[in-house]
């Protein structure tokens, strides 16, 4: 049987499976890994560990890196970086040579260097221009075989972005341009670890940052430094929580007040009450999307009545990586891609389009992207700003439908549709919006 005939009588979810195999299949291939790992082994063989911690971090940073991994095996162990959210092998080390980079990364993030067999965290910085420190947060875990460590490079310069870096369409940036000019309220951005939650937080307070405003944050840790913003990093060892942490801002006089996360019904009701006495007041939860997030505010325990008079803006967020731009090219359809667009956009509540005209494109692969078709990453959002009658159907608290079928009425795009568009606009895959929504 012909390939695409086989492909049409599969069911959706074997559809889906199949394209996310195909994307997972990708694989990034680069001479800059080989060129990393030739200076960090020169640099080994002479003993110039600072070297060797400074090439790998500016090796990670150029290959638009998050995270460098190093994980040990019984004969040697591996380097690898996170690039666009994906894990990729970089290069590997002798135990020897492993040995030696341990040694200088505890000592440079003021770890303990005879222990190995607890989990240690610390934080070290790295001057790598002129100008330009980066700081990289350490973090070492005990294993089998000896000890695993991952350190996140944390590039300030990254920090101070515009919504117009964000990839918000247009409607979804006039949404949040009005939510972040007003006076008090709740907004939150939710999404699972990894989903941009920070840089858009952060994006936010780049925007309301201006002297005549008092903006205090409470992180856990601080990612990033920002200039005049007053950064408080919570310590729960010590009592330093989220809940007391903004109890203790309220009484500082804020305009602004970020707490990182809500995680408890405590930090939710000082967050509501806050936003109620005149505060604009941002933050992040954990939950897969706009809906989702109603449902545990409630499941919480927050009154529905609270939660209606205090909550403006919900924005629920992906990232997805990015075609790359040196290697795009028009995808030839296959009857999988066009029972995919079909079944996501009736799914969403799209109106169902013709797709014989519909392009979709992708990335062949070149030495720009490390082979791999993509090169960084872009949002995709679904944002809930609350209406009157919005606020009415959250007091009377029926079901979460009814507000999203009420939202769908004004603005409310669902994130998957986000997606599609942008997959249409050639931005990204539909590959890609399957295996991250
Ligand atoms: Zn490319």
């Amino acid at each position: 049987m012909p390939k695409d005939e086989s492909q049409q009588n599969l069911s959706e979810e074997e559809l889906k499976e199949a394209v996310i195999a195909e994307e997972q299949e990708r694989e990034y291939q680069s001479d800059s890994f080989k060129k990393i790992e030739s200076q960090v082994k020169d640099w080994l063989a002479k003993q110039a560990t600072d070297d060797v911690l400074r090439d790998i971090s500016v090796g990670a940073m150029f290959i638009w890196s998050s995270d460098v991994h190093y994980e040990c095996f019984e004969e040697y162990v591996v380097v690898r970086f996170r690039i666009d959210g994906v894990l990729v092998d970089i290069f590997r080390l002798t135990h020897a040579q492993y040995k030696k980079i341990v040694e200088r990364l505890k000592y440079s993030s003021n770890l303990k260097l005879n222990i190995s067999n607890i989990p240690q965290d610390g934080k070290y910085s790295l001057k790598i221009e002129e100008n330009k420190k980066i700081d990289v947060r350490v973090s070492t875990l005990p294993i089998k075989y000896w000890e695993n460590i991952v350190c996140r490079i944390l590039d300030s310069s990254k920090a101070a972005i515009d919504f117009e870096d964000l990839w918000f369409f247009w409607t979804s940036k006039r949404m949040l341009n009005k939510a972040v000019n007003k006076k008090s309220w709740l907004i939150l951005v939710t999404g699972p670890t990894g989903s941009g939650k920070t840089t858009t937080l952060y994006t936010m307070l780049n925007r309301l940052n201006t002297r005549d405003k008092k903006i205090i944050t409470l992180e856990d840790p601080i990612e990033y430094e920002l200039e005049w913003i007053v950064q408080g990093e919570i310590d729960e060892k010590n009592g330093f929580t989220f809940h007391t942490g903004l109890k203790a801002c309220l009484r500082q006089d804020p305009d602004v007040i970020m707490v990182w996360e809500i995680r408890d019904l405590d930090t939710l009701q000082t967050a509501t009450a806050a936003s109620l006495t005149g505060h604009l007041v941002l933050s992040t939860l954990h939950t897969k999307s706009a809906a989702d997030t109603l449902d545990r505010i409630i499941n919480m325990g927050l009154a529905p009545y609270i939660l209606a008079s205090a909550l403006d803006t919900i924005i629920a967020q992906r990232l997805v990586r990015r075609i790359c731009p040196d290697c795009k090219k028009i995808k030839e359809k296959t009857p999988q891609d066009v029972a995919i667009i079909e079944s996501m956009m009736k799914e969403t509540g799209m109106s169902v389009l013709p797709t014989e005209h519909m392009k979709l494109y992708e990335g062949s692969g070149c030495p720009e992207c490390n082979n791999s078709g993509f090169k960084w990453r872009i949002g995709i959002y679904e944002i809930i700003t609350l209406t009157e009658k919005i606020r009415d159907i959250i007091r009377k608290w029926g079901s979460v439908e009814q507000v999203i079928h009420e939202a769908r009425n004004g603005d409310l795009i669902m994130m998957k549709e986000d997606g599609i568009l942008k997959a249409l606009k050639g931005y990204t895959t539909i590959g890609e919006i399957l295996r991250v929504v």
